[in-house]
């Protein structure tokens, strides 16, 4: 108590010199290890709210053990999905069943619009996070693009960037040796995280010496580099800058990929009474059909290419895609 006193009587007097004031109704006090009376006493001297941990500083919590699932799985499921990645993923290097746990969101989001019922995936996920010309949705891979938020903090030491924590890492753990692939066993689980990075960019064959060479580290770019190339798909030029309504489009992709759930496919997992097309109600509810031989269809199609001044018939799916 005549510790906290003393403390306190000092923060007064440079108060009173400086003429700046703390917030008391933003200044908390964090106890560990202390009675609950001396607690009571100790507040009620400094008129402080009491904190509780972990500490937040501009909503993130600041802390240096290992983050646990109960402990973030609020804040993500909150996130704008995504907008995790760039936020959340450069800040920390997330436990593999965090990200497995938010890509499930993400899917059950994606496929049917809600996060609480699982229907069948409609694609596979991997497939998903391709880039929309190879096929795929361009949906970040989480895992990939956290890894890759962890080599520029890796980045961000190894250039010996004017930070405060990179300077205290240099300070305690790369006094006598290159921080590149060293591994402090006394080190917090972030840090050993951290210069593990290095390990990885060897493994893609990236070595120190041009590591640090790169002026500017651009997430986004490595990420795309690390990725590779992806065979490009015939029909990208349908889907990529494809200015119909998103849900069209969707289905369009859902079609492309053999994936749409039309009448036929349904009735392989699951039992439906009516499996005729709701257009005709003449033939079986098939894709091909649907989406061009059926009679209401192929009138629709021959009007359109009308309109357009097209001159030709349309013809089946393969065809025309
Ligand atoms: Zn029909």
């Amino acid at each position: 108590m005549a510790s906290v006193k003393a403390l306190y009587a000092c923060f007064q007097m440079f108060s009173r010199v400086s003429g700046l004031e703390a917030n008391v109704e933003k200044s908390s006090v964090y106890f560990g290890g202390v009675n609950q009376q001396l607690q009571l006493d100790i507040l009620d001297h400094l008129g402080f709210l009491k904190g509780e941990l972990p500490i937040r500083y501009l909503g993130v919590p600041l802390s240096t053990k290992r983050l646990s699932l109960a402990q973030c799985r609020r804040q993500l499921i909150k996130s704008v999905l995504f907008s995790i990645q760039t936020f959340w993923s450069q800040i920390f290097t997330l436990p593999k069943k965090l990200i497995q746990l938010v890509e499930s969101v993400c899917k059950r989001f994606l496929w049917t619009g809600g996060v609480d019922n699982s229907k069948r995936a409609l694609n596979a996920w991997d497939k998903v996070c391709i880039p929309k010309v190879a096929g795929g949705l361009n949906i970040m891979d989480i895992q990939a693009w956290n890894k890759v938020a962890i080599r520029k903090l890796l980045w961000n030491v190894c250039t010996k960037k004017d930070k405060l924590w990179v300077k205290w890492i240099h300070y305690y753990y790369g006094r006598r040796t290159t921080l590149w692939m060293s591994q402090p066993k006394q080190a917090s689980w972030i840090v050993q995280k951290i210069l593990k990075a290095g390990k990885y960019l060897e493994e893609v064959g990236l070595q120190e010496k041009e590591f640090i060479l790169i002026r500017t580290f651009s997430i986004q770019r490595m990420y795309r580099k690390l990725r590779g190339e992806f065979p490009k798909c015939s029909w990208r030029r349908l889907i990529c800058n494809n200015y119909g309504a998103p849900r069209w489009v969707f289905i369009l992709y859902l079609n492309l990929q053999g994936r749409f759930q039309t009448g036929d496919r349904i009735a392989k997992w699951s039992q439906i009474e009516d499996l005729t097309c709701p257009l005709c109600a003449r033939e079986p509810e098939k894709a091909e059909h649907l989406f061009f031989k059926c009679e209401m269809t192929s009138q629709l199609w021959e009007r359109l290419l009308e309109w357009q001044g097209i001159k030709k018939r349309a013809q089946g799916w393969s065809e025309e895609v």
